[in-house]
């Protein structure tokens, strides 16, 4: 995290240079979208992602939208079927958000879906946001630029005021224009609304409004991650047929970090988690993580896989 204050960047070549420069090197920083500002992280970095979470001070995981430049780029990272290719066609570059099927060898850090087979992707419209992704040569993870439970920013000093310290640059380039979050819709169902309506959705597929009852129906789309398997908490050692994920000086199959550095443990969360349940024992126990910065968000998350 700076110690500084955060550099504002009017957008221009060096706004995007140095931008493009700190998110090559794994780390953050502000841009503008048509939508509202956000926090952007090279989505294949896990450790990257996981400062997003750090410097929001976010007390729990859910999944990100990745943003990429061009359809191309999002069939390189998920599976489109045809109602799918209707919307992209007709809505990018726009304020939409698409939920699709990830490849499995998309190259994206599984803190970006929270664990999730599925990723949000959308191509923004605004010039910062695609001049970043174009010098960095990275799809970049990116929710809004506040801190948790504050109000989305639509322009560069919500953003100072907000985050501060916590973000080393933002791309200064005005008020965004919708100033309302993206709207989601996974296969024919909107999971938010937003500034693509339903009307005009309506007018390349049949959609229907979602509910959060819809999406967590069986069969349907599951939006959080957990593992099939019973999961115990604040353990020490590993009980009969449990597969240990430590934690420090808790060692174990695997560690989410042996320094105890909460961070790195972000990054290494829904990896660690797949893996405990692709294992061959029975059962999955994890060493307490320390309750501060993202580790807040860790314990969230193993607190709702344990009660499952
Ligand atoms: P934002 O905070 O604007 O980045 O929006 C992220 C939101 O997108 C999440 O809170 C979810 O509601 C939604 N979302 C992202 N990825 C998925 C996914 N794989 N499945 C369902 N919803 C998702
Ligand atoms: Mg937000």
């Amino acid at each position: 995290m700076a110690a500084q204050p955060p550099l504002l960047y009017a957008f221009g070549n060096l706004a995007i240079d140095r931008a493009a420069a700190i998110i090559r090197a794994g780390g953050i920083v502000a841009v503008p979208t048509e939508t509202v500002y956000g926090l952007a992280a090279d989505a294949r970095n896990a450790q990257a992602v996981a400062q997003i979470y750090a410097a929001k001070g976010r007390p729990s995981f859910n999944p990100l939208i990745v943003h990429v430049a061009d359809l191309a780029a999002a069939k390189a990272i998920a599976v489109f079927d045809d109602d799918a290719l209707a919307l992209a066609e007709r809505f990018w570059p726009g304020p939409l958000t698409l939920v699709l099927p990830l490849r499995p060898d998309a190259g994206i850090a599984s803190l970006v879906t929270a664990g999730l087979d599925t990723i949000a992707l959308r191509v923004p419209a605004h010039r910062a946001m695609q001049a970043l992704i174009a010098a960095s040569t990275a799809p970049l993870a990116a929710p809004s630029a506040n801190m948790s439970n504050g109000i989305s920013p639509t322009r560069a000093e919500h953003v100072a005021a907000s985050l501060g310290a916590r973000v080393p640059l933002i791309i200064d380039d005005g008020a965004t224009m919708a100033g309302v979050e993206s709207t989601i819709v996974a296969g024919r169902t909107i999971l938010r609304p937003g500034p693509v309506t339903a009307e005009m959705l309506g007018d390349v597929l049949p959609v229907m409004p979602g509910t959060t009852a819809h999406v967590s129906a069986p069969g349907q789309l599951a939006t959080h991650y957990a593992p099939t398997k019973p999961l115990r908490l604040n353990a020490r050692e590993a009980g009969p047929d449990e597969w240990l994920i430590g934690f420090g000086e808790v060692a174990g199959n695997d560690t989410l970090s042996l320094d105890g550095d909460v961070v790195e443990a972000a990054a290494r969360l829904f990896d660690a988690l797949h893996r405990a349940d692709a294992s061959p024992t029975a059962r999955i126990a994890v060493a307490a993580v320390t309750e501060t910065g993202v580790g807040v968000a860790i314990n969230d998350r193993l607190r709702r896989a344990a009660h499952n």
